[in-house]
C-alpha cells in the first residue's frame, strides 16, 4: 500500500545537496529494474535502502535470474573461485551439481534475502522471466508497462545504464527506460540510471550529468552493507549457495567498505 502521507525528508540525498535520486513526489512508488540477481545491491542498495527507510513503496522488477553465469562451474568444482579458494566437491559437500534451472533458483533466494535486508518484501519482487544473456529492449519496454500497471499510479523508475555499462541485458534495460522516456515524458519523465561499481571510473561518464548518492544515516549504510551478506550464505542443503561471493566478491568487498550508488539522467 501506499504510504498515507509523504515523509519529511528523504534518507538518501547527494554529497551536492541535490537530490536526483530521488522522485519529485516523496510519496510516488518507486520501481527499480534488475537485470541479475545481486545488480539491485552492487549499484543501487543505498538507494533502495533509503527510499524503503523514508516510507515509500519500493519495488523490484527482476529481469532474469542470471542463470547463465559461470558460477555453475564453480559450484559444480569445474572451476575454482579466489574467494573460496579451493575447488568445490558437490558430491563430498552433500550438494546435487547445479542446473541452470537450480542455479536460477538459488540465486533469486539471495535477491530475495538480500531485498529484505533493504526492507523490501518478496511480494514486491516482480519477475519478467527473460532469458539471461537474451534480454531485449521491447520485451524490458513492455515487462515495464505491465509491472506499472499493476502496480499503479505514478512511478519513480531506476534502471541500468544505457550507456556506461558493457552488459548487453543491462544496456537493453537502459535502453528500454530511455524510449519508454522519450516515447511518454509524461508518465515516465521520472528515471534515473544507476551505474554498476565497475564503470564507477568509466571515461563515458564524460557523457552523462552523474552523481553520488551516498547514505545520510549509518541505518541506511548497514541495510546497504547487510544485503551483501545475503550474497555470501554458504548453506548448500538449504539451497543457498553464495553465488554473489563465488563471482564478484571484490565488488561486495567494496560496497562493504564503503556503501553508495553512482546514477545520471
Ligand atoms: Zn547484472
Amino acid at each position: 500500500m501506499r504510504p498515507s502521507s509523504p515523509p519529511a525528508t528523504d534518507a538518501a540525498t547527494t554529497a551536492t545537496g541535490r537530490s536526483p535520486g530521488l522522485a519529485p513526489t516523496s510519496a510516488r512508488a518507486a520501481l527499480f529494474l534488475v537485470p541479475h540477481p545481486d545488480d539491485e545491491t552492487l549499484a543501487a542498495g543505498v538507494l533502495l535502502a533509503g527510499h524503503a527507510a523514508a516510507g515509500r513503496e519500493v519495488h523490484i522488477l527482476l529481469l532474469t535470474r542470471g542463470e547463465k553465469s559461470a558460477v555453475k562451474d564453480i559450484l559444480n568444482g569445474v572451476r575454482t573461485s579466489h574467494w573460496w579458494g579451493v575447488p568445490h566437491d558437490p558430491t563430498v559437500e552433500g550438494y546435487a551439481a547445479l542446473t541452470e534451472r537450480t542455479l536460477g533458483a538459488a540465486r533469486y533466494r539471495e535477491l530475495v534475502a538480500a531485498a529484505a535486508a533493504l526492507g523490501v518484501t518478496e511480494d514486491r519482487i516482480h519477475e519478467a522471466g527473460l532469458p539471461n544473456d537474451g534480454v531485449t529492449v521491447e520485451e524490458v519496454k513492455a515487462a515495464v508497462v505491465a509491472t506499472a500497471d499493476a502496480i499503479g499510479g505514478d512511478l519513480g523508475l531506476w534502471a541500468p545504464s544505457y550507456t556506461v555499462d558493457d552488459h548487453p541485458d543491462h544496456l537493453a534495460a537502459g535502453e528500454a527506460v530511455r524510449q519508454l522516456g522519450l516515447d511518454d515524458p509524461i508518465r515516465w519523465g521520472s528515471c534515473r540510471y544507476y551505474v554498476l561499481p565497475p564503470y564507477w571510473s568509466d571515461p563515458r561518464l564524460g557523457s552523462v550529468d552523474w552523481c553520488w548518492d551516498d547514505p545520510m544515516e549509518s541505518e541506511t549504510a548497514a541495510r546497504a552493507r547487510n544485503a551483501c551478506r545475503a550474497y555470501g550464505s554458504w548453506q548448500p542443503q538449504a539451497g543457498v549457495f553464495a553465488c554473489g561471493y563465488h563471482s564478484v566478491y571484490a565488488m561486495f568487498r567494496q560496497i562493504d567498505a564503503n556503501p553508495r550508488s553512482l546514477t545520471h539522467e
